[in-house]
Parts: C-alpha cells; sequence; structure tokens
C-alpha cells in the first residue's frame, strides 16, 4: 500500500525540519500547480511500503485569506491525502490546536506530531499526551524533529492510519444555537443536492458560507447557482440576526468558539505549567491595580505609611524591656563596683554606648521584617518600577531605586550595600550620581537617632514624623542628584529596561531567615564596631582629666556644703536607708552635692579631647542650633552613624550624678535647655544629609574609582548639610518655634 502524507503545521513549528528528518535525500522540489508556492515531496519508506510525503505551505488557519492557505485547503480538500501529519509546537499548544481544529471539521484523518517537546520541558510545560489523544480522538506521538527523537514511532501510527478502514468522524464543534440550527437546516440541503461533496463535508461548507469564503461561494456559484443564492441569503440572515442581539458576526463568533473548545480541553488537567502560568496570569491583573498610573502611588504612600505604624506601635513595647534591662545592668555595676575609670568605661564607655544602640534592637527587626515581607511578596519590585518615571526626571535611572532602596529608602538599609548595588547601572554618569546621593537614604544606623529626637520631641506625631523624614530624605536625594547632573557630572540617559517578576506570598520561613540575617548583621556591628569606636570616644571624652587645682577646687565646694551641715543629717545621705526617703533639708543638701558633681563632671567633658573639638565648634554650630555635646555625637557619627546616639547617652549620663537617677536619653534631651522641637528638626536634617559614616566613604572611593569622589562626598554633604540645618534653625527661630 502506498499512500500520501501531508505534513501540515503553522509556520515554524519544524515543518521542514520534520520533512528533511523524514526524506533526507529523497526530495525534489516544485511549485503547487499555477502558484508560485513552493511544494516539497519526497519519500519514506515503511514497512515495505513508499510513502510520498508533502510539505504544505505553513498556515494558521484555513480560511482563504492567503494563497498558503488556499494551497494547503486545495491539496488537503482535492488530494484526500491518506494522513495528514499535523505538526504542533508543543510550547504553544493552545495557539498550534487551532489549526489542528479546522483539519478535523474538514474530516481529514489526521495524526498529530507533537513537535518541540524539548522547549516545552525547558518552559516548564507538562502535557498529558494520552489524555490529549483521547480527548481529540486522535493519535498523537511526541517528537523533537531536531534530533529525530520519536520520529519513527510518528510514522508507525501515521502507517497505521492509513491502514485503517474507518473513515475518520469529522469533528462538530457548536458555535451557539443561533449558527448552529443555521448549519443544520444548510447541511440538509447541501447532502441533498450533493453540493460540493465530492471535495468537502457538508457541515464545512455551510460553515464557509456562514464565513462568506471568497473561494467557496465562487465554487456554489459554478455548481448550483440555485442553491447557493439560498445559502447566500441563509447566510446574510444569520449574520444580521447576531450582529443585532450579540452584537457580533458569524466568523468572530465561530473563532470564538473555536478557541474556547480548545481551552476547555486543555484546562481538564492536559496541561500543566510549573513555572505557574496561572500565577503570572494574577500576577498581571493585581497588576493592573498596583501599578496603576492613579492608584499606584497612592497603594505606595499608603504602604509605607503602614509599615512605619506597624514598626513604630509593635516595637514599643519590646523596646521598653531592653531599655530597662540596660538600666538594670548600669545600676548593678554602678553599686557594686569601685569608683574610677574602669567604672565609668564600664557604665559610660560600653554598657550606655552599645546599650543604646542594641536596645533599637527590636525596632529594626520590626522595620526589616515588614520590608521583607515587601520584598518576598515582589512588591518592592513594582516599586521600583514606578519610582523609575520619577528617577527619570532627576537624571537617574530605573535600576537606581534598588540602590536608594537597599541603602534605606524605606527605612532601615544601609549605604555599604546600597552603594555596591550602583554595579548594575550601566551609565557612568548615573551610576555616580546614585552612588553620591544613596548615603542620603535613612539607614539603619541613623534610624534610631531619628526615633530618638522624634520619641523625646514629637512623642504623639510619631510614625507621621517618621514618615516625613522618609520623604524629606527622597526629595533631597533627589534634588542632589538632578543638581549633580546639571554640573558635576552631565550628560544623557540611558532606557530602561525591569522585569516584574510575579506575585508571591512570602513563606514565613524566607521572611524569618531575611529579618533574622540583617538584624543579626546590625547587632553584630553594635557589638564590634561601634563598641571599639565607643571606647575611642570615651577616652577622648574623659581624657585629659581636670588638672588638680580645678579639682581641688570641687573638692573645696563639696566640703564647704557639708561642712555647713549636721552630722546626721550627711550620715543619712552618705548611707541611705533602702526605700526610704529624706527629710526635705536632706535632700536639699543632697541636692546642692549632686549639683557640684554635674559642674565638675561638664567641667571635665569641656575639657577633654573631644570636649574642646566640639566647644571649638560651637561657634559655627550653635547657629544650626547644637551645643558643645551635641557637636561631639555628630563627630563621632562620621565612624558610624549608630554612635551618635550612644555618644550623646555618654555625654549626657557623664553628666549626671548616678545611675539610679538617670533617665532615658530622649526624656533627658527633652529636659535639655539646648534642646527644642524647632532644635530636633535641624538635627535629623544635619544628620540625614552630612558626611556618610567611614565605612561609606571607602565604599564609594572604591565604586567611583578614585578618591576624589570620596573626598568630595565627605566636603560636598557636610557644607551643604550644615548649610540646610543653619538655614532652618534660623527661619524657624524667626517664625517664633
Ligand atoms: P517550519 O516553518 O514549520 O518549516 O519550521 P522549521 O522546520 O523551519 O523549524 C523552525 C525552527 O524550529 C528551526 O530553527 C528548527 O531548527 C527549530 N526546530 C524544529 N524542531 C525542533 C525541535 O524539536 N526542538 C527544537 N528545539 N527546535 C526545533
Ligand atoms: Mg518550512
Amino acid at each position: 500500500m502506498d499512500a500520501t502524507v501531508a505534513l501540515a503545521g503553522n509556520p515554524n513549528s519544524g515543518k521542514t525540519t520534520l520533512f528533511n528528518a523524514l526524506t533526507g535525500a529523497r526530495q525534489h522540489v516544485g511549485n503547487y500547480p499555477g502558484v508560485t508556492v513552493e511544494k516539497k515531496v519526497g519519500t519514506y519508506r515503511l514497512n515495505g511500503y513508499r510513502l510520498s510525503i508533502v510539505d504544505l505551505p505553513g498556515t494558521y488557519s484555513l480560511t482563504a485569506f492567503s494563497l498558503e492557505e488556499v494551497v494547503a485547503r486545495d491539496f488537503l480538500a482535492g488530494e484526500k491525502p491518506e494522513v495528514v501529519i499535523n505538526i504542533l509546537d508543543a510550547s504553544n499548544l493552545e495557539r498550534n490546536l487551532y489549526l489542528t481544529l479546522q483539519f478535523m471539521e474538514m474530516g481529514l484523518p489526521v495524526c498529530i506530531a507533537l513537535n518541540m517537546m524539548d522547549v516545552a520541558g525547558n518552559r516548564g510545560i507538562e502535557i498529558d499526551v494520552d489524555a490529549l489523544s483521547s480527548a481529540l480522538n486522535v493519535p498523537i506521538v511526541p517528537i523533537i524533529a531536531r534530533s529525530g527523537k520519536g520520529v519513527p514511532e510518528l510514522m508507525q501510527a501515521a502507517g497505521r492510519l492509513a491502514e485503517s478502514q474507518n473513515k475518520p468522524i469529522s469533528m462538530v464543534i457548536s458555535y451557539g444555537d443561533d449558527i448552529d440550527g443555521a448549519l443544520m437546516e444548510m447541511e440538509e440541503q447541501i447532502t441533498q443536492r450533493n453540493f460540493l461533496t465530492d471535495c468537502y463535508q457538508p457541515r464545512w461548507v455551510a460553515l464557509k458560507y456562514l464565513e462568506k469564503d471568497e473561494q467557496v461561494l465562487k465554487q456554489g456559484r459554478c455548481c448550483d447557482p440555485e442553491l447557493a443564492e439560498r445559502l447566500t441569503r441563509k447566510a446574510g440572515q444569520i449574520g444580521d440576526h447576531l450582529q443585532k442581539t450579540l452584537n457580533t458576526y458569524p466568523e468572530a463568533m465561530v473563532a470564538d468558539q473555536r478557541y474556547g473548545y480548545i481551552k476547555s480541553i486543555l484546562r481538564q488537567g492536559i496541561i500543566r505549567f510549573k513555572t505557574d502560568q496561572q500565577r503570572l496570569f494574577i500576577s498581571d491583573k493585581i497588576d493592573r491595580i498596583v501599578v496603576n498610573r492613579f492608584f499606584g502611588p497612592l497603594i505606595m504612600l499608603a504602604v509605607l505609611l503602614g509599615l512605619y505604624h506597624f514598626t513604630f506601635t509593635y516595637s514599643e513595647v519590646p523596646v521598653g524591656w531592653l531599655g530597662s534591662f540596660f538600666g538594670w545592668l548600669g545600676g548593678l555595676v554602678e553599686t557594686h563596683m569601685q569608683d574610677g575609670l574602669l567604672k565609668s568605661l564600664v557604665v559610660s564607655g560600653i554598657i550606655d554606648g552599645v546599650g543604646g544602640v542594641l536596645g533599637f534592637v527590636p525596632l529594626i527587626m520590626f522595620m526589616f521584617f515588614g520590608i521583607a515581607i515587601l520584598e518576598d511578596s515582589g512588591y518592592l519590585a513594582r516599586v521600583a518600577f514606578m519610582l523609575d518615571r520619577v528617577f527619570r526626571v532627576f537624571g537617574l535611572h530605573g535600576s537606581s531605586v534598588m540602590a536608594y532602596i537597599v541603602s534605606g529608602g524605606i527605612a532601615g538599609g544601609c549605604a555599604v550595600p546600597g552603594v555596591m548595588a550602583t554595579r548594575t547601572l550601566k551609565s557612568r554618569r548615573e551610576r555616580l550620581a546614585t552612588l553620591l546621593t544613596v548615603p542620603f537614604m535613612n539607614c539603619g544606623a541613623k534610624l534610631p537617632v531619628f526615633a530618638l529626637l522624634v520619641a523625646a520631641f514629637f512623642h504623639r506625631r510619631q510614625a507621621a514624623m517618621m514618615f516625613g523624614i522618609t520623604l524629606a530624605a527622597w526629595a533631597g536625594a533627589l534634588l542632589i542628584a538632578k543638581l549633580l547632573r546639571v554640573t558635576v557630572i552631565k550628560g544623557p540617559a540611558t532606557p530602561f529596561v525591569m522585569e516584574l517578576p510575579p506575585y508571591r506570598l512570602p513563606t514565613f520561613k524566607g521572611l524569618a531567615i531575611h529579618t533574622w540575617e540583617r538584624t543579626w548583621q546590625y547587632a553584630r556591628k553594635a557589638g564590634t564596631v561601634i563598641l571599639g569606636v565607643s571606647i575611642l570616644l570615651w577616652a577622648m571624652m574623659t581624657f585629659p582629666g581636670l588638672p588638680d587645682a580645678v579639682r581641688q577646687d570641687f573638692d573645696a565646694q563639696r566640703q564647704a556644703i557639708r561642712a555647713a551641715a549636721p552630722d546626721a543629717v550627711l550620715n543619712r545621705i552618705d548611707a541611705p536607708a533602702a526605700g526610704e526617703a529624706l527629710p526635705a533639708p536632706a535632700e536639699a543638701i543632697r541636692a546642692e552635692l549632686l549639683a557640684v558633681d554635674g559642674r565638675q563632671a561638664e567641667a571635665a567633658l569641656r575639657h577633654s579631647v573631644a570636649g574642646r573639638l566640639g566647644t571649638a565648634l560651637e561657634s559655627v554650630s550653635l547657629w544650626a542650633g547644637f551645643d558643645w555635646r551635641t557637636n561631639i555625637a555628630l563627630i563621632g557619627g562620621f565612624a558610624a552613624k549608630e554612635v551618635i546616639v550612644s555618644t550623646l547617652g555618654t555625654a549626657y549620663s557623664l553628666g549626671e550624678v548616678s545611675a539610679e537617677e538617670s533617665l532615658p536619653l530622649s526624656q533627658a534631651l527633652a529636659r535639655s535647655p539646648v534642646w527644642s522641637p524647632l532644635a530636633a528638626v535641624s538635627a535629623i536634617l544635619f544628620i540625614m544629609f552630612y558626611a556618610p559614616c567611614f565605612v561609606s566613604v571607602i565604599c564609594i572611593t572604591r565604586e567611583a574609582g578614585h578618591w576624589k569622589w570620596g573626598l568630595f562626598s565627605i566636603a560636598f554633604n557636610t557644607l551643604l548639610a550644615s548649610a540646610l540645618a543653619t538655614a532652618v534653625f534660623q527661619l524657624g527661630r524667626l517664625l517664633g518655634f
């Protein structure tokens, strides 16, 4: 038995590849009769038979819109090949099956070659071949045409189909009541008159009349003009009816129903996506709102504000616990250690310094937890996507966003990885502008300082203030970037490409790991760098001690007070009975003594290295509202921003006398006469914009490729911050704050 086998399928489905694999050198190329479409024919030997293989032109459909479609259709209808091998691209199944359906409606003996199984596999597409085969009621063989895998099996299946005596049954797809009714009526008339039936199935002819197929209409007019006229009228009626009732037309209806049919088949678990297409689809839907021009920014603001509320509301309690713990620890050392340098080192240098930073661990942890949710869910990438539009305006790039965010754009990052993150930027200018401005973000080290000042002076509006601080950092960074891009680093912008990952539900494990990593980083920094810097600063604040003459003077003052007091009172002051309040006169004398101690401590601090530096700067810094204590802290902040809190803690605890009476730092600041809400705002702005910490400067130098950029960021940022803080403080005073 010799047979003809047609290879048919969409363009690029692999027809030619399969054809070559089957026929090798046994092929010849000609043209289809009367047209310039190439016709390739070859032979394949199967079980002693000669199969003649014809490579049909690739088409997506079998309407009569293109020459290729007409040629393919004419061949299939006219030559009636024993087998039609319909080759499908398995990675694009849904679209490819559209043509398959039309073959089956024509009642052709179809055998499906499911090609590109390797591509489908790589894309994570799994196809249940047996289920698809029984759903469509045709043989299906998976193949990889390029390697020849599965091709012999395919030909065996084709051979069985060619030998089989059963005539294929044409597939009947429902096109809705209106069309189905008309099709049935027309089919009957077509069958009665044998209208075009030597080539086509009756139902198929009727369908072509509904689709107004030029070629079939022409053939019909030649064959039986009277019936052709009737069929055309009937089709016209249906068209009008559909237009009126459903506002559609038969061709569209037919295409819709075919795709619907394919979907309904594939949805029965025949096709599975390992890389979850469904999730991609849902992501697209979510994104329609989340990155919407109007709702997107609103949602983003709401999310950020929500994050702050979450962080500050829920972390308050554990922050309090840690504060009490370090207070208790300080008290313990205070009562059990000998007075002297070592005790001063442990209490003021170590416990107050490191404790001040570790006290914020719960807050940092809550913040990082919130950020981890945004990051793991895929929302953070959306933020970057949306902010790209904004970044462009300021001479930056969409990829700058990530660097900003990592640096603390959503407060709590670190400029060091932020500076590293600019490596993804291709343009050198945009990269420089980004890495010079990322240190303005509110990194995890600045956060405790801001939190401290906000708690001290804006207790009622903590979340709103912190939110404002974030906005200020962004606005400042972007404006400065713009300034840099039109002055020091001029140049054109580069285009933005960024992929949005699908949304995922974060896992608790993932969140826990992310939160822990970052919190641990922060805590470790507190334990090492900050401990070192804290001790160094303690030394700077302790040495050189007061000259003997001055100390003797303070001793004399104390002596004078004690001499004037009765012995009984002095005894009670020196050895206070637990839980018993001192009588009023004794309390007054004790207060006098404490005041002397305080004045001595203050004099000692002023006399120290740090004190001298801070005092020398006071003449300038007072314009911005900073006294010498604040100056000491800000100098320390260059080493690491965390040190600002610990130094303030040390400076203020040195000025006090006993640990039991020491107030939390924020209360001490609130009571201090040099501090005020205005001074706090000025300090916040200064800390936000002044020189990046020592480690960041090193990174900037390395990433920018020249030490001059490191120096630039120290000098430029500090000058800018001073100008800003001074302007705000002076203006605020003028306005009466
Ligand atoms: P036609 O337009 O249907 O004739 O398709 P071709 O035979 O020209 O194939 C289109 C492209 O798909 C070519 O680059 C082939 O190498 C490639 N191709 C064909 N079959 C396979 C296959 O099974 N796996 C892979 N990975 N590529 C294939
Ligand atoms: Mg080809």
